[in-house]
Formats: C-alpha cells, structure tokens, sequence
C-alpha cells in the first residue's frame, strides 16, 4: 500500500472536510475507483495525477507524481482534463456533497448547470462575485467559514418563504412573549411557530451543516425578525431553552443579526441569559429543589411541579438546569434529570 499517497490524500480531504464522494464528484470518476486509490490499492493514472493538481492547487502535478513514482513510474502522458478546475473550484463556494444531500441545490446535469445552481444559491451573478449576508458575514470564498455562510443563506431562503400574520410590534411583544413559552411543551411546536408568526416573526429551523456548531440565531429579513434554530441537539429542552434565549435577544432589541453558538460568550448573549433567568427558576431556587428531593435527582414529577409554578413547560426547566450544568452555574453532578425527549420528525 502507498502509505504515503492515501495519508496525503486522507488529510488533504479532512482539512477541507472533504468526502471520497466529494473528490469523486470533482474528478467526475466513479466513487469506487477513487475509493481504490485513496486506499492505496490502485495506482494513480497520469489523467488523476494532473486532476489531483487542479484539485488541490497548492500542489503540483510532479508532487503527485512523486508519490506515485514510489510504487512504480509508468509513462507520463498528460492529458487536458475539461471541467475538473471549475468543478473543484466550485468547492471553495459551497460545500456541494453536504448541500446536495440536503436536497439545497437544485438539479444540475452539467458543470455550467451546476455553477449556476451554486449562484442562484448564494445569491450571486457568477463566481467571484462577493456574496452578502444579512447575518453580517464579510469576506469572498474561499474561506473557514463556508458551512456558516451556506446555512446563513439558507436560513435567509426559509424566512422570505414564510408569511407573517402581523407586522412585528415591539410593544405587543414585550407583553405577549409569555405566552410563547407557556405553549413550549413537547407538543406544541406548532403552536409556538404560529404564536410567533402572529407576533410578526418568522420562524424556521435548518439543519447544522458541517458541525458548525450553531445553536440558532435572530436575524432580520426585509427589517422583520425572524428566528431559525439548527435542532442541533434533537433535544426538545435544548431547543426551548435556545428559543427562549433568541426571543430575550429580540426582547432586549438587539437590532443586529445574531447567531448563537454553544458556549456563547458575547455580552449579548450574558444580558439575554440574564432576561431569560427572569422568566426561569434561577440556579439558587433549582438547587434548593434539588437538596430537598430524597434521591437528589429530580424527578419528571418534581420538574412538572417547577414548571407550573413558573407557568411554564417542564422542557424549559430541563433545558435550564442542563444550561446551568454547562455554564458551571449548577455542579455537574449528579445528573439531576432524566428528561431528555428526543425531537422526532413528526413534531417539526
Ligand atoms: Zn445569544
């Protein structure tokens, strides 16, 4: 096995989280030959040698040359090898293996197709234009930040789909903004969406691309908020609680789009934490609970209890005290509650 070339290859996909399919896609080679070279079990053609360098421009086509001369050195013929740049330079634009699969692009049979899909995407009238974000992202691929940029626009796609009831009122809000969170219970999603779209915001929810690691963010389209969340965790406590975080960044009128990440450290993100212990148990009043339950675990009982008091639902107190666990604000152990409901398709 050519050690060499697969530990070249296995890192030159992973530092652009590339799959084999993706170097596939870009090479227009069938996924299973290029599954062979990769593994070393296949020699580099002189065609691939010259693709590999299109591909991965900071190398040339003698370097991989070289690591195929270590096995053997069959005659170098170069052929011209159309369409394999654009395809591969087109990677820099978007993470098209990933979009693909989330069915984002739309359909393309040829390399010109594909280019334009990824401009219709980005909002831009040919490559190398420089996209913008309503999220306030600067900078022209290629760049680190490719996933948040491509989930960035689709969340900006998702929320001009959406129609609002009302025209978003400040005023109306700040006095209603209860009312979403007593309809945060595992089945009402739907209701809260159209709570919120009644109060003038628009919802969505968009998959975490690429291990962004974005929780959800509020951001404003045509001047009306909206908020999107990833479902990340698939946990319905960590998804009311981050709702409830971005309602208290609409609430304290952070007027510039914000996108939250896990942990948070920005001094918005400590005054929205702050808004949203207003509204939830504080880590004194959990603990207390805690140290008087027998087993020191609350029970799902013991948190429906807490959640009534407040009028609220129990997944807000679960999601609180795990974000309290997290923020070293409760101890980390024990683990004080079972409550983990995965969110499941049905409910989205
Ligand atoms: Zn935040």
């Amino acid at each position: 096995m050519n050690r060499n070339l697969h530990i070249v290859l296995r890192n030159a996909l992973e530092a652009r989280k590339w799959k084999i399919e993706d170097l596939a896609f870009m090479l227009k080679r069938p996924y299973k030959q290029v599954e062979e070279v990769y593994c070393g079990r296949q020699s580099l053609t002189p065609t691939m040698v010259k693709e590999l360098a299109q591909v991965f421009p900071d190398t040339t086509e003698q370097y991989w040359w070289d690591l195929e001369l270590q096995r053997k050195a069959p005659t170098y013929n170069p052929d011209t090898v159309p369409d394999v740049k654009r395809r591969a330079q087109l990677y820099d634009w978007l993470p098209i293996g990933p979009v693909m699969a989330l069915g984002w692009l739309s359909s393309f049979h040829t390399v010109d197709e594909l280019e334009t899909s990824v401009c219709q995407f980005l909002g831009i009238e040919k490559i190398g234009d420089t996209p913008t974000f309503l999220m306030g992202f600067e900078g022209t691929p290629p760049n680190d930040l490719i996933f948040r940029h491509t989930w960035a626009k689709k969340v900006e796609q998702e929320v001009l789909k959406q129609r609002v009831i009302n025209k978003f009122d400040w005023g109306k809000f700040s006095v209603e903004v209860k009312t979403i969170l007593r309809h945060a219970t595992e089945l009402d999603i739907h209701r809260v969406q159209y709570e919120m779209l009644r109060l003038g915001i628009a919802y969505t929810h968009v998959e975490d691309i690429g291990d962004t690691g974005i929780d959800g963010a509020l951001v404003y389209v045509e001047k009306r908020p909206a908020i999107a969340l990833t479902m990340r965790t698939r946990h319905l406590d960590w998804y009311w609680y981050t709702l409830t975080h971005l309602l208290a960044h609409l609430l304290l009128d952070h007027k510039e789009c914000h996108i939250d990440t896990n942990p948070g450290n920005e001094e918005h993100d400590r005054l929205a934490n702050e808004t949203v212990g207003h509204w939830l148990p504080s880590a004194n009043y959990l603990a207390e609970c805690i140290h008087k339950s027998a087993s020191g675990c609350l029970s799902k009982e013991a948190l429906r209890k807490i959640a009534n008091k407040f009028g609220i639902s129990v997944n807000l107190v679960a999601g609180r005290i795990k974000y309290l666990r997290q923020t070293g604000q409760l101890p980390p152990e024990p683990s004080y509650s079972t409550y983990h409901i995965k969110i499941g398709n049905e409910i989205l």
